[in-house]
């Protein structure tokens, strides 16, 4: 029986978390959650699973929630967060589950790893902004992580044993995600509608957003890179419309190895929490036949900009990948919010990344302080017109 602390709750993988506990409740005990702005949500997830601790948005829900159920452990914000990760400290039978988005997941993942908990980790951005402080800390600390985003998680299935040095490159795929069909051009006049009607999966808003400019998949090869330890010259990106092989990783000795299944992250989220086993899920089967219809072609960094620009912060390090992440973050809620338009989002982008000037090896309270003078900077910026 493992013990499931679960950040992010509420959301779109930890809704598919919580599918699986339910369809495991010998293996799987549900300890802790968080959710943030949806408490009804929470309200309901809670009388579902009885956890014994919550974390709650803000004080205000904090108080709402004690009265609904008085003896649910309750804590709120940043400082909820990071009890929630080192809760029961001692317990060893443990997953810390990071579902939750943007650069709040990476405090908690390091507050976890310090006490050598297990992460199974789906929040990509803290290895986007502190992949070089979870990296030092695997030098001191024993603790597993393991990937939940579904070409990384494809990745570990296919690379589970074997050595790093034997690795010729590896190769992640991209749907290319809602506007993958439409020109520049086209690109100028999208609505927050378009660009949240994704093709092949149904996710959160943000890295649906992320999807259709491409930087998801430049997050995904800095998660690359730290997650397996590899020279990003080694991480390739291709064009793959029907997300159905979700990585490849070539060998030295030529070999190919794909992992196909059909899009459902339930797959990928069962694998890392009953890894080294395997268990039934209720993912529709691929249909081997449809093998004839799958297409590839060559990523275009042009027409992707956003893509370039996070292989080039990495390229760059430190704080430049804070600053990528922080725009971004801000950029696109300015999009889902309706105050800029689509392609707006690759030029707040730019000018962040052009205007920094690097920190080679930023702590974790330098990275917060340059997330939010970036951010403040974009909203005030934006907020005049
Ligand atoms: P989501 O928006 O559906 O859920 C995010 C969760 O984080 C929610 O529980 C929300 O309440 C919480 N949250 C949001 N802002 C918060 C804040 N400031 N403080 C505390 N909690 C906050 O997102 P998602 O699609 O489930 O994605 C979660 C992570 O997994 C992201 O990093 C995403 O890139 C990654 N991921 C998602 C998918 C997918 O299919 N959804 C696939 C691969 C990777
Ligand atoms: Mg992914």
């Amino acid at each position: 029986m493992k013990n499931i602390y679960l950040l992010g709750a509420t959301g779109s993988i930890g809704k598919q978390t919580l599918d699986i506990i339910e369809n495991q409740p010998d293996d799987f005990k549900l300890i802790g959650i968080s959710g943030y702005s949806n408490f009804n949500k929470l309200v309901e997830i809670t009388r579902k699973f009885l956890p014994e601790f919550v974390v709650v948005k803000d004080k205000k829900d904090s108080l709402s929630f004690k009265e609904l159920f008085p003896n649910i452990k309750v804590e709120y914000g940043r400082d909820g967060l990071k009890s929630l990760a080192i809760y029961k400290a001692k317990d060893k039978e443990a997953f810390l589950i990071n579902a939750l988005v943007g650069m709040v997941g990476l405090e908690p993942t390091i507050e976890a790893i310090k006490i050598e908990r297990d992460i199974l980790l789906a929040n990509k951005e803290t290895l986007v902004v502190g992949g070089h402080l979870v990296s030092a800390l695997k030098e001191k600390h024993d603790f597993n992580l393991y990937p939940i985003d579904s070409e990384h998680n494809a990745l570990w299935q296919m690379m589970n044993h074997e050595e790093n040095k034997e690795v010729k490159r590896l190769i992640i795929t991209a749907s290319g995600g809602s506007f993958r069909d439409l020109s520049r051009k086209e690109l100028e006049e999208v609505t927050v509608k378009d660009a949240l009607n994704h093709p092949n999966w149904s996710m959160g808003d943000k890295i649906t957003i992320d999807s259709a400019t491409m930087m998801n998949k430049g997050f995904e090869v800095i998660e690359a890179c730290f997650l397996f330890d590899i020279d990003i010259e080694r991480v390739e990106t291709i064009i793959h419309k029907e997300s159905i092989v979700h990585s490849m990783v070539e060998f030295v000795d030529g070999t190919i190895l794909a992992h196909i299944s059909n899009p459902d992250m339930h797959l990928p989220i069962s694998y890392a929490m009953n890894y080294p086993s395997r268990k039934t899920t209720n993912i529709k089967p691929f249909d081997l036949m449809h093998l004839n219809d799958l297409s590839f072609a060559t990523m275009n960094l042009d027409r992707y900009p956003c893509l370039r620009y996070a292989i080039e912060a990495y390229k760059t390090g430190g704080s430049m990948r804070t600053v990528l992440n922080a725009a971004n973050e801000a950029a696109v809620d300015l999009f889902l919010n309706s105050k800029i338009k689509f392609l707006e989002i690759e030029d707040i982008i730019k000018e962040a990344i052009d205007s920094h000037q690097k920190i080679d090896f930023p702590s974790l309270e330098e990275i917060y302080e340059i997330d939010a003078s970036i951010k403040n900077e974009i909203y005030n910026n934006y907020s005049k017109e």
